[in-house]
C-alpha cells in the first residue's frame, strides 16, 4: 500500500494534548493546557438538558440559530458599537478553530503570505498551509511581547493576504491597546490585506483596562474576520462553539467554508447560550473580576517562588520566567515540572518559529478553583 507523504511534515500531535496527557500519567496539577477545573453557570447547563428535552436534536440552520447570531450583534453593538447584521454578518461555528480554518480557507490562495506573531498560537500555521498559503511569522519584542512595527511594515508585500492578531494574547496574556490599532491600520490602509482577529479572551481583560477588538476600528472592521469563543466565557470548553463576524463579502466566503467543513453547530449548545446572553447580559461584565482574583491569587501564591513575571493583561494564562530556578530549555523544564514536580505547564518556544535559545518561559493557566492554585503554588515554591 502506498501512503502519500505528509501535507504538515513539521506537525506533530498539539502540545496541549502532549502536556495533559503527562499530567494525567503522573498525576501531576495540571496548568497546562487551557480549561477550567469548575463549571459554568447552571442555568447555562439547564438550558442545554431543556433544550434536548424539547426537540432541539436535529441540524441548527447552517449559520447558527437566529437568537444566537442576534445576541452576539447585539453584544458587538454594546461593547463595541459596531453595527453588524445578525443575518447576513454572523456565522456560529464549532469552536474558535473551526473559524479560523474557515477564514483562512475561505481567502488564502496558493503563495498568499500571512503574517502571524510570535509566540503564536499553534492552529494558524496548519491551516495556512494547508491552503497552500506561506506563513510569516515575525517575533513580537520581548519583554513585554511588543509589535515591532517597523519589521511588520518591512514584511508586507504585494502577496500578503492577511494579518493574525490575537488580543488578548495567547500564551503572553499582553493586550493590544487602540494606539495599537490604528498603527495597523496606517499600514494596511490602501492595501488589499485582509485581518483575522482571534478574540477569544474578548472578556478576559483585567486592571480596568477595555478590550480593544477590530470592531470597534471601524476601518479595521471592514477588513476583518473578527472570531470568538463561547468556551472561554462561559467556562464550557468542551462545547466548542464559537463565531465568526464579518463584513457580508467575507461572511459569504466563510459560510461557502464553514458548510462543508461542519454545515453546522450543535444545537442545544447555540439554544441555550442563547438564552443565557439574553438573560444575563450582566455576566461578560463580571467575568473580567473573576478571572482577575483568579490573577492575583496565583500571582501571590507563586509570589515568594523563584520565578519572576509580570502579571498578565488579560486571557488565564500567566507566563513566568523560570531562570533562577533552572537552565534546562523550556520543553525539558516543562516536562521535569510536571513528572518530576506535579505541576505542569506548556512551553512557550513550541509557539516561535525561531524560538530564541536563552528564553526561559513557561505558561501557566490560572482558571482554576482556589484549591487547585494553592496547591499547585505550593509546589511551586519549593523549586
Ligand atoms: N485561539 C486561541 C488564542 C485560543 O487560546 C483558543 C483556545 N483554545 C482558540 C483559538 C480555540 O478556541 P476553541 O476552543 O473555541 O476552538
Ligand atoms: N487554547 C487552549 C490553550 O491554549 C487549548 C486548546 C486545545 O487544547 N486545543 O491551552
Amino acid at each position: 500500500m502506498y501512503y502519500p507523504d505528509s501535507k504538515l511534515p513539521k506537525v506533530g500531535t498539539t502540545i496541549f494534548s502532549v502536556m495533559s496527557q503527562l499530567a494525567a500519567q503522573h498525576n501531576a496539577i495540571n496548568l497546562s493546557q487551557g480549561f477550567p477545573d469548575f463549571e459554568g453557570p447552571e442555568q447555562l447547563r439547564k438550558r442545554v438538558a431543556y433544550h434536548i428535552g424539547h426537540k432541539a436534536n436535529q441540524y441548527a440552520p447552517m449559520t447558527g440559530v437566529q437568537p444566537l447570531r442576534e445576541a452576539i450583534a447585539e453584544k458587538a453593538k454594546r461593547l463595541y458599537g459596531a453595527n453588524v447584521c445578525a443575518d447576513e454578518e454572523v456565522t456560529v461555528t464549532s469552536g474558535a478553530t473551526e473559524a479560523i480554518f474557515a477564514a483562512i480557507s475561505a481567502v488564502v490562495r496558493q503563495g498568499d503570505e500571512v503574517i502571524v506573531f510570535d509566540p503564536c498560537y499553534d492552529c494558524y500555521e496548519p491551516a495556512i498551509e494547508l491552503n497552500g498559503g506561506i506563513c510569516r511569522h515575525i517575533s513580537l519584542t520581548l519583554p513585554e511581547f511588543t509589535i515591532d512595527w517597523q519589521a511588520l511594515k518591512e514584511a508586507l508585500t504585494p502577496r500578503t493576504r492577511m494579518i493574525i492578531v490575537n488580543t488578548p494574547h495567547n500564551p503572553s496574556g499582553v493586550t493590544l491597546s487602540r494606539q495599537d490599532l490604528d498603527k495597523l491600520a496606517e499600514l494596511v490602509r490602501d492595501t488589499h490585506i485582509l485581518l483575522l482577529g482571534d478574540e477569544v479572551y474578548e472578556h478576559i481583560v483585567f486592571d480596568q483596562q477595555p478590550h480593544c477588538s477590530l470592531l470597534t476600528h471601524s476601518e479595521l472592521a471592514a477588513r476583518s474576520f473578527v472570531v470568538s469563543s463561547f468556551g472561554k466565557t462561559y467556562h464550557t470548553t468542551g462545547w466548542k462553539v464559537g463565531y465568526c463576524i464579518a463584513p457580508k463579502p467575507l461572511s459569504v466566503e466563510l459560510r461557502k467554508v464553514h458548510q462543508y467543513l461542519t454545515f453546522s453547530t450543535a444545537a442545544p449548545f447555540q439554544l441555550a447560550i442563547a438564552d443565557y446572553m439574553l438573560h444575563h447580559p450582566e455576566y461578560t461584565g463580571e467575568l473580567p473580576g473573576f478571572y482577575q482574583e483568579k490573577r492575583d491569587l496565583f500571582c501571590q501564591v507563586i509570589e515568594r517562588s523563584r520565578f519572576s513575571f509580570t502579571p498578565a493583561k488579560g486571557t488565564y494564562f500567566q507566563l513566568v520566567d523560570y531562570s533562577a530556578i533552572s537552565d534546562m530549555d523550556d520543553v525539558s523544564f516543562s516536562r521535569w515540572l510536571t513528572t518530576e514536580k506535579g505541576v505542569a505547564a506548556i512551553p512557550v518556544s513550541v509557539f516561535c518559529q525561531n524560538p530564541d535559545p536563552d528564553m526561559r518561559l513557561v505558561r501557566f493557566c490560572f482558571a482554576k478553583n482556589e484549591k487547585t492554585l494553592r496547591e499547585a503554588g505550593e509546589l511551586l515554591c519549593q523549586l
